[in-house]
Parts: C-alpha cells; sequence; structure tokens
C-alpha cells in the first residue's frame, strides 16, 4: 500500500503515514468530544507531519502525558505526541484522511471520560 497523505483543513499541515490502522478510536473524554477527534495510532518513527514549525500550536494536556498539536491557521486538530507516555506511539486524527479511507475501520470506543 502507498504512503497515505492527510491534511488540515487548510492545508499547511501534512501528515503521511505508512498504512491504515487496523482500527479507530474514539473516546467519550470531553476533549475528544468536543473536537471531533477518532484517532488511529502509529509509532512516530513511521509518521511523517510536514508543516512549518510556527504552523503548529502545541498544548500539553491535563495530566502532561501528550501533547496536543493544531494548526495555527485553520485550527484543525492534527495529531498528540507522547511526552511522558510511552514514546513508541503517537496519534493521529484519522479526520485528517479522507472519509471514505477510515470510515469502515472497526471502531474501539475509549471510555476516556472515566480516566
Ligand atoms: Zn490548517
Amino acid at each position: 500500500m502507498p504512503d497515505m497523505k492527510g491534511q488540515c483543513h487548510c492545508g499547511a499541515v501534512q501528515i503521511i503515514i505508512p498504512s491504515l490502522p487496523t482500527e479507530r478510536i474514539e473516546c467519550n473524554c470531553s476533549w475528544c468530544r468536543k473536537s471531533g477527534w477518532t484517532g488511529g495510532y502509529w509509532n512516530p518513527s513511521a509518521v511523517k507531519v510536514v508543516a512549518k514549525p510556527e504552523v503548529l500550536n502545541g498544548r500539553v494536556q491535563g495530566d502532561k502525558t501528550i501533547t496536543l498539536w493544531n494548526c495555527k491557521i485553520c485550527g484543525s486538530h492534527t495529531h498528540w505526541t507522547p511526552l511522558t507516555a510511552p514514546p513508541e506511539r503517537m496519534g493521529i486524527n484519522m479526520r485528517m484522511f479522507d472519509p471514505t479511507d477510515w470510515q469502515d475501520l472497526p471502531v474501539r470506543k475509549v471510555d476516556g471520560a472515566s480516566f
């Protein structure tokens, strides 16, 4: 399978992944619900985020395990990277990709609201 390319609403942040995930995550925590997040996980070494550094806005999330990134121009929530979380995993918002690519993936519901 060729690399898959996604991008934020305005295109300033592009994300390249080697393949589809085997499932996508839907979480019921407040942040995920309000941002419309549906995620896939990869090893950071397999993912390419192409953006000018000044375009990316990072926000360290509540318990400081990950940094949530969004595009400063259009606001799209694009990905997260581990801070104190295990370094072998990062999350990508599948909504940056064409829905036909990911909408039929099995959904794994995560009860983040109870964490
Ligand atoms: Zn953007």
